[in-house]
């Protein structure tokens, strides 16, 4: 059967069947998800006046918008056109339009009804609120939400206003400050969603049937609405502040603040709010904040690029059970691949499995889910899993003689191809791979403590290294859902590196008498997340030490820091090192008062900038943009700054 009306764009088809419901469906021509750039939205202007007289005429009693793409519905705006858009002179007149599109969709005669799945996104999310229904698909994929925040702006379509008409002040004022990412269930729980369906291939079938019976959603309850009503606004919006002071400063991020002002003015009124929208968002858009943010957006992606298409992992075998090895075993569990975990006993293995028990259940809701993964994980203390892994990693005490000796009996039980990777921090790679008779095969696979929290792994690379070994570790790396920056062989790495004079340097003034309190408050006020007193608590005061020495500083005897590892005041694991820790807490005494507290943070922080610049120089890592993102994972360096490096060029560090 022929459609009576089909149109086909660049980036949508729209057709109308027998029904008379208009189908329209968007496949950006790019990419794997589909994005809202200006020119979809140009297309979209056309295609909505079309839909406008074919409704008038009666042609079309209705319109379902899907997604022709099995990522997701549209994962938000063009983030590569944000830098064009932030010109002053442009994005009013933009945004100004955008508005004025979703405004025309939402006063078609006609029932507009979105069909969700996988991601929906900032403008995504924006565009399928502008639709009178919404119905989304209650599986694992599905991901709702504004993650706006993250790159220095707030919603800018609208999205502002509307959410708040449908889940209501505070539920929505929450989901675009935190940037979270909801599932179907909870964003039907809000009421951004009306109706679930199981099934992507239930979609159309759904919205055909809405469509029909012209079902609208219902705004938030009165109840909710009531919290933006009159002083109580003011109120919440207080509440708001105090908790974005918590995790961000104004002057560091200023979009969240930004937003609460606007819902502050307009909370009560969502049409208010979306008119008030674009004088508020023009100037973060422009702002340094954003501009960094989406530099390290764009260089955290490219990070995805990396390594050899279509790599498969299955098996991981790690050998020694420790504090690193027992988490990375865990985390490869947790990733899907089976694992085997070896160390010298059982007894020294037992306490991983009970670790990694914690760490499924904290992730997983379902018990089936934990289970299934505790049987992924395999305790082997014969090594049994070596010739059947296709990644080995060795994460044994930091001894040459220790790992030499492991890698010796190794070479010969491997499967071809399988990757052979040491978890050194210290110990240069072509020293461990002297034993080896193809001393390419070893390479660097640097995680951090803890494990499942920091998102970077260094793949280290020795002169033996071939490009197919990096690519490979790169590729193990990106499947167990870790970032990859590839480093040099070379004392320290990047991370361990640029750390070191930093945090020694805060130490020696503490060692002088100045306070700690001061010292750290001042490298947050920064923003760093932390001080580096408090970080070494954190690392450890014996690990911080015997990084310290492997790469050349001096830990004096007699001194504080060299008294405190004496009396086995190691930091938060010995609940005392610098500080007193009480339930993972450093207890802190008052700040002193300091004129320029942000003045001094840089202060402490030039060592670390200055050795990414050495580090750089070196050729340690291969370009200033990877060691402001490797330097961000890594240490958590000022993301609105860019990382260090940018820092510098932008004379802020
Ligand atoms: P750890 O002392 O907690 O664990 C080492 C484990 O290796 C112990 O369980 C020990 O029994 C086992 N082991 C020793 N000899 C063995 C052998 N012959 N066969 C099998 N197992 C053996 O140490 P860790 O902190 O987990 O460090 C392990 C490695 O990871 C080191 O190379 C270290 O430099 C590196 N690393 C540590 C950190 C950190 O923060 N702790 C961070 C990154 C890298």
């Amino acid at each position: 059967m022929i459609a009576p009306q089909a149109t086909e764009t660049k980036h949508w088809s729209f057709h109308t069947d027998l029904e008379k419901i208009g189908w329209l469906i968007i496949h950006s021509p790019e990419g794997s998800v589909n994005v809202l750039s200006r020119e979809a939205i140009m297309e979209l202007e056309t295609l909505v006046a079309r839909i406008e007289d074919l409704a008038s005429s009666g042609e079309v009693l209705g319109v379902a918008l899907l997604s022709g793409k099995d990522s997701g519905f549209i994962a938000g705006a063009d983030v590569s056109e944000f830098d064009a858009m932030s010109d002053f002179s442009v994005l009013p007149d933009a945004l100004r339009r955008t508005h004025a599109l979703f405004a025309r969709i939402e006063s078609l005669k006609v029932p507009v009804v979105a069909g969700i799945h996988g991601f929906c996104l900032g403008g995504g999310l924006e565009l399928a609120l502008a639709c009178h229904y919404r119905i989304a698909v209650n599986d694992d994929k599905t991901r709702i939400g504004f993650p706006e925040v993250n790159l220095g702006i707030f919603p800018g379509f609208g999205g502002t206003g509307r959410s708040i008409r449908q889940a209501g002040p505070v539920d929505a004022m929450s989901i675009m400050l935190t940037g979270k990412m909801l599932r179907a269930g909870a964003a039907r729980g809000l009421n951004l969603v009306d109706k679930l369906v199981r099934h992507r291939d239930m979609l159309a079938w759904e919205a055909r049937k809405a469509v029909l019976s012209r079902r609208k959603s219902e705004q938030a309850s009165l109840s909710k609405r009531l919290m933006a009503v009159g002083p109580l606004r003011s109120y919440v919006a207080g509440k708001m502040r105090e908790q974005a002071g918590k995790k961000a400063r104004k002057e560091h991020y200023p979009a969240p603040y930004a937003l609460i002002e606007l819902f502050e003015k307009h909370g009560n009124d969502w049409r208010a709010m979306i008119r008030g929208e674009v004088d508020a968002f023009v100037p973060l858009m422009g702002s340094p904040t954003a501009a960094n943010l989406r530099r390290v957006f764009f260089i955290s992606e490219s990070l995805k690029k990396q390594g050899i298409k279509g790599a498969k992992f299955a098996r991981v075998h790690v050998i020694g059970a420790g504090v690193m090895g027992g988490d990375i075993a865990a985390w490869c569990a947790y990733r899907g691949m089976s694992v085997t975990l070896q160390d010298l006993d059982m007894a020294r293995i037992q306490p991983a499995l009970d670790r990694a028990k914690k760490l499924f259940q904290k992730r997983y809701k379902k018990k089936r889910e934990v289970d299934a993964a505790m049987l992924r994980l395999t305790a082997d203390p014969q090594g049994l899993g070596v010739p059947r892994a296709d990644v080995i990693i060795e994460a044994v005490v930091e001894k040459l003689e220790v790992k030499q000796a492991i890698f010796s009996g190794l070479e010969d039980r491997l499967k071809p191809g399988a990757i052979l990777a040491t978890n050194t921090s210290s110990i240069e790679l072509e020293r461990i791979a002297e034993v080896l008779k193809d001393k390419g095969r070893l390479i660097g696979l640097h995680f951090f403590n803890p494990v499942a929290q920091l998102p970077l792994v260094e793949v280290i690379r020795s002169r033996f290294n071939s490009e197919e070994a990096i690519g490979k570790g790169a590729s193990f790396a990106q499947a167990i859902g870790k970032s990859p920056v590839v480093v040099k062989s070379a004392p320290g790495f990047l991370v361990n590196r640029v750390l070191m004079p930093y945090m020694l340097g805060a130490v020696e003034r503490v060692e002088k008498g100045e306070s700690k309190e001061l010292l750290d408050a001042a490298a947050v006020a920064f923003g760093m997340p932390m001080g580096p007193i408090e970080l070494m608590d954190t690392v450890g005061l014996d690990v911080g030490k015997s990084v310290a020495t492997e790469l050349g500083h001096d830990v004096p005897e007699g001194s504080l820091f060299a008294r405190l590892i004496a009396s086995g005041k190691l930091g938060r694991k010995s609940n005392e090192g610098f500080y007193k820790w009480e339930k993972g807490k450093a207890i802190k005494g008052p700040v002193p008062p300091h004129a320029d507290l942000a003045a001094l943070g840089r202060e402490l922080v030039k060592p670390l900038v200055d050795m990414t610049e050495v580090v750089v120089t070196e050729g340690v890592v291969a370009s200033p943009d990877l060691a402001d993102i490797g330097v961000i994972m890594g240490t958590g360096f000022a993301p609105f700054l860019g990382g260090p490096m940018k820092a510098r060029a932008d004379g802020r560090a």
